[in-house]
């Protein structure tokens, strides 16, 4: 999956012109810089393949999300709805906003539910922040329906769906922000990086101001700028822009290279009777980095990953006994052991979650994801799409 399978001459050529320059901030240095702006290149790119209005990119994925909801104006007595499978990123950000993060649940489609959404409202809500899992969407139609009933805030972690759509329309470019990460495992990389884009001029500015300290660009003295109020420095550098640069421009081919694997994945996988797939409510606009799928139960799903894995397949993941991404090893969030004393406001409120028995672990606990490799030929992907359906059936047999 990663976009560091595919480097070629094109990043170096793209780090090279910055290191011509020896200008290696985004801001600044006019007349020493050639004319080489490779932060504004990548946003400019983002905003042509999302069509969002606008684009800012940042240090990483954490960063956009936390400036997104900085940006919106949510922070202390504020809650955020999240889902309970994704990174751990997303109460973190939520966090470091110092608002509460409220924990959902997900449905089929393994992202946010909205019937779950319903039910974890309250008058604190002020943001809905599904996490389109995998590189594929939640049910974002009747997610976005609830928003704009209850006039709440729809900030979309797209994180780890750069290049996937739904009806058309750039997952992250639906809601009132969207939140992209360029880190070093996702489709297109800048080593580091991340990204939030939006429609709406006011965001996007405060989002501009934030991440630079308060810097409002409207000098070109640096020094001499105004800063309507503080921020953090959540700057990317020109060289990780440049390396998304070149990585950017490839996107189309990502994820049609993707969409060739996983489709050779899915026929020898679904051709199993135990096996079912995770629903996807626009198949036509996954970036098709994984290939999810569950097991009748929780202890061959555990098998099936141990069985996968031993046949030598790569990028297997069992959910469920990840530490990451799902809410069950989350023991540091649930027994509330942070580094330093955390602000009461964000605690007012919140759950027990080391209590809160979760309805999504029925899913969670039978899915298994493979990620597709891009440096596959078609051959390879058949082999080893084999390989892994020999060792799912060889696991089912006990
Ligand atoms: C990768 C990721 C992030 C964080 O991005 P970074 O760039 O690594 O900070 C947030 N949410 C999800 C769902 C992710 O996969």
């Amino acid at each position: 999956m990663p976009g560091w399978e595919m480097f070629d001459e094109s990043e170096k050529r793209h780090v090279g012109e910055v290191m011509e320059t020896g200008v290696m901030m985004r801001y600044g240095f006019d007349a020493k810089r050639m004319g080489r702006w490779k932060a504004r290149e990548m946003e400019e790119a983002i905003c042509r393949i999302t069509g969002a209005k606008y684009a800012l990119l940042l240090a990483d994925g954490t960063a956009a999300l936390t400036t997104a909801l900085a940006a919106l104006g949510v922070g202390a007595g504020d809650e955020v709805i999240m889902p309970p499978f994704t990174f751990v990123a997303s109460f973190e950000s939520i966090m470091a906003a110092g608002a509460t993060p409220v924990i959902a649940e997900v449905d089929d489609t393994l992202c946010l539910s909205p019937e779950s959404v319903r039910e974890a409202l309250t008058p604190r809500t002020r943001v809905v922040m599904p996490v389109h899992m995998c590189g594929a969407m939640a049910n974002i139609d009747e997610l976005k329906g609830i928003c704009a009933e209850k006039k709440l805030f729809l900030v979309e972690d797209a994180c780890q769906a750069f290049g996937a759509t739904y009806r058309g329309r750039a997952l992250g470019a639906i809601g009132d922000v969207g939140c992209y990460s360029f880190d070093f495992n996702k489709i297109v990389t800048c080593g580091e990086g991340g990204a939030i884009v939006t429609d709406s001029a006011v965001v996007y500015a405060r989002a501009d101001m934030y991440h630079d300290h308060g810097h409002d660009h409207k000098n070109s003295d640096r020094g001499l700028e105004s800063h309507p109020f503080p921020g953090y420095n959540y700057r990317i550098s020109e060289l990780h822009a440049a390396v998304g640069c070149a990585q950017i421009a490839k996107t189309e081919r990502f994820v049609s290279i993707h969409r060739a694997n996983k489709r050779v994945f899915k026929d020898a996988i679904g051709a199993i009777p135990e096996v079912s797939f995770r629903k996807i409510p626009d198949p036509d606009g996954d970036s098709a980095t994984f290939l999810t799928f569950f097991m009748p139960s929780e202890d061959i799903a555990r098998s099936v990953a141990k069985s996968l894995k031993g046949a030598g397949v790569e990028g297997v993941f069992h959910w469920f006994d990840n530490n990451w991404h799902y809410v069950r090893n989350w023991e540091h969030f649930k027994a509330r052991s942070f580094a330093n004393p955390i602000s009461s406001d964000i605690l007012k409120g919140m759950k027990d979650y080391s209590k809160v028995k979760f309805k999504s672990d029925e899913l969670l606990s039978r899915c298994i994801s493979i990620s597709m490799k891009m440096g596959w030929t078609q051959d390879e992907a058949k082999l080893s799409a084999e390989r892994a359906a020999a060792a799912i059936k060889s696991a089912l047999k006990g």
